[in-house]
């Protein structure tokens, strides 16, 4: 038998809190997943030891979920992609309640930690506002917690996040795969197989914005047009500055790394203005599906080693990483010695 259900999570006492705290939900007119639930999954945290030894080996899903703590320009809280990572969990895991309810869901408390700031783009290493840790760092994070539920004998784990960095998405892959490898269990890094096939989808952005807005405001992604959007959809947190903010136009991928030589970068990209919470759903709901389409491809036991996955060659580890290391493990060494 399977232990009491809870209904509440995280995103939705947050939610709860901040709507007392502001007296007033926004009123976007639109149907919001602000008060939503996901009804009868398992938190984790509230489960007794003896509760998740009831829970079925094979027919339990652990959904590990991360985030990053990331400047996310002048209008977004730098929890932004921890609240998109937040709001597609909560929708993928509604659709396998539907579509596999022989299952019962586990959600693993949100770990709200990346790898890799945008601001790194901007040669800006130290920026406010951005807390990340080493790509190392959080590979090993992933494959401890993943391992220690391998080793209880469940054999499904899921991997959702939001960001974007190729280091921070390796990191999952490594770990996913390790963790499958070496226990006899099925942890999938559905995030970057999502984006493998793509990020936000500009056919959304088109029915909403029309067509041409590429030319206009250049590639969506990092705290503009789309991602203002889906925090305007998911919480109540955006600054309203967003509708004054001046567009900062980026052609194309990679003209990214030419970032670092422009003039007046503040921390975003496209054009946060013209954002709705209206096209923050359909974006929301684009990656809920193609979440579950690879969660129901995992579960039927389907070889994903063949779909596309993001990044697509191994990203070269920055020399500061290796420099961190090497200065912690020189600074305890000596302080061993002393
Ligand atoms: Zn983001």
């Amino acid at each position: 038998m399977v232990p009491s259900r809870i209904y509440l999570t995280w995103s939705s006492v947050a939610m709860l809190i901040a709507t007392a705290a502001c007296g007033q939900a926004t009123d976007t007119g639109i149907d919001e997943p602000k008060d939503s639930t996901v009804s009868s999954a398992l938190m984790l945290e509230q489960l007794t030891y003896a509760q998740i030894d009831q829970l079925d080996r094979d027919h339990s899903i652990f959904i590990l979920t991360f985030g990053i703590l990331e400047e996310h320009g002048p209008h977004l809280p730098i929890g932004s992609d921890t609240y998109q990572a937040e709001g597609v969990r909560d929708g993928l895991v509604q659709k396998l309640q539907k579509s596999h309810p022989e299952y019962d869901v586990v959600l693993v408390p949100v770990i709200p930690l990346g790898e890799g700031g945008a601001n790194n783009l901007a040669h800006e290493y130290t920026h406010i506002g951005t807390y990340s840790i080493r790509y190392s760092t959080l590979r090993d994070v992933a494959i401890d917690m993943g391992a220690a539920i391998a080793a209880n004998g469940f054999k499904h784990i899921f991997l959702i996040h939001s960001h974007g960095s190729p280091l921070h998405n390796i990191a999952f892959s490594e770990a996913a795969e390790f963790v499958s490898d070496r226990f006899d269990a099925n942890m999938v890094n559905i995030t970057s197989l999502v984006f493998g096939a793509g990020f936000y989808n500009d056919d959304i952005v088109t029915e909403h914005l029309g067509p041409g807005w590429q030319e206009e405001i250049g590639i969506t992604g990092h705290s503009g047009v789309a991602e203002t959007s889906t925090n305007l959809y998911l919480h109540d947190f955006v600054d309203p500055i967003y509708k004054e903010l001046e567009p900062f136009v980026v052609p194309d991928f990679p003209s990214l790394s030419q970032i670092h030589e422009r003039d007046g970068w503040q921390g975003y990209w496209s054009d946060p203005s013209q954002a709705t919470a209206a096209l923050g759903k359909d974006l929301i709901d684009d990656f809920v599906e193609r979440s579950h389409r690879i969660a129901s491809m995992a579960l039927a036991g389907e070889d994903l080693s063949m779909l596309p996955v993001h990044p697509s060659e191994h990203p070269e580890v920055p020399e500061r990483y290796m420099a961190r290391q090497a200065e912690i493990d020189a600074w305890l060494s000596s302080r061993r010695s002393e």
